[in-house]
């Protein structure tokens, strides 16, 4: 298909959503076709080790709005979006989950607020259904936590549902590093924002593709992405045992002075060791966590090898 002009790009990351494809395309077309505009929806294979990639084919073989765009393995969910961000044509992008979890009906809302000016059109989780509890609570202290030490206000419960106006995707496509967060990059750039609520479905089939360990690197992601915090951490606690330490000094040799037996022995010492030596290596930790992510720069690799995309590509 040649470059003719889309009003709206739906990008759905697929990994591993075989049972979810014909539901999501049915939907999104039904949806997209109602807005009489002129649509496309970029589905991009995320290494999947089902038979997804087969189903997207002939998805895009049925219908020339389904462009796929099929990776070389699994590179996540933020860079597959990432990808389809970049393969996207239309004005307007519409991010959405691939499991029906943020249902395609909500997307007229969203277009609606784009016709009034706003750039970033985010989708805020009223409710949230068929979740485990645990999900639910890590994801709360994850926002909150996010919101409290980082830079960028990034709304709370608002996960990467969303509308973005082509200036926005333009720019975040200039922005090339690896470890990303997009809900922070989509604050981050600016522009009128604004946000819509709606109730998070259950998954449609299928199990969840992040499990903790996921959830946990895109949580240090977007803390080491927008914040200096955990750094900072290391020089307080530097503070307070030095501090500690100058002020213990005139009290023990008080104690010796009077005779008192009081800081004799090796327990004290023992804890003043391995707390200290807890804390350096955290701080270690801490840094290593930064210098891996510069390292990672700095190798300059491409984000994501493609096997299969259509010809053209902003990037
Ligand atoms: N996904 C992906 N690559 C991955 C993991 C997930 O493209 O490595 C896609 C997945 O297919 C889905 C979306 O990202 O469309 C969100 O994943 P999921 O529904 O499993 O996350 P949850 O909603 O449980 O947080
Ligand atoms: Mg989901």
């Amino acid at each position: 298909m040649k470059n003719g002009p889309v009003t709206f790009s739906v990008v759905a990351p697929i990994y591993n959503e075989y049972d979810n494809l014909p539901v999501l395309y049915d939907r999104v077309r039904e949806v997209m076709a109602a807005t009489g505009e002129t649509w496309e929806l970029v589905l991009v294979d995320d290494g999947s080790t089902d038979a997804s990639t087969e189903r997207i084919r002939s998805l895009a073989e049925k219908d020339k709005h389904v462009r796929p765009v099929i990776f070389a393995r699994n590179f996540g969910h933020q860079i597959a979006v990432t990808a389809g961000l970049d393969y996207a044509r239309g004005r307007a992008v519409i991010i959405i989950d691939a499991d029906l979890q943020d249902p395609p009906e909500v997307i007229p809302d969203l277009v609606a607020k784009w016709h009034q000016g706003y750039e970033v059109v985010y989708a805020v989780r009223a409710e949230r259904e068929g979740e485990s509890w645990f999900k639910r609570l890590t994801a709360d202290i994850f926002y909150r936590l996010i919101y409290r030490i980082t830079d960028v206000k990034i709304p709370l419960d608002v996960g990467d549902f969303r509308l973005l106006d082509r200036k926005v995707v333009d720019v975040i496509g200039r922005m090339r590093e690896r470890h990303r967060f997009l809900r922070g990059m989509a604050t981050w750039v600016g522009f009128r924002q604004t946000g819509v609520h709606y109730k998070r479905a259950a998954r449609f089939a299928g199990e969840t593709k992040y499990p903790f360990r996921k959830m946990l690197k895109l949580a240090l992601n977007a803390v080491t992405s927008f914040s200096y915090f955990p750094l900072q951490v290391a020089t307080f606690f530097g503070f307070v045992s030095a501090g500690l330490a100058i002020l213990a000094i005139p009290v023990v040799i008080y104690e010796r002075l009077t005779g008192s037996q009081a800081f004799f022995g090796q327990a004290t010492t023992l804890i003043a060791v391995l707390f200290l030596g807890g804390v350096q290596l955290i701080s270690l930790g801490v840094l290593g966590e930064y210098i891996g992510r510069i390292y990672d720069e700095t190798k300059g690799r491409p984000l994501y090898v493609v096997r299969e995309a259509p010809e053209n590509k902003e990037r």
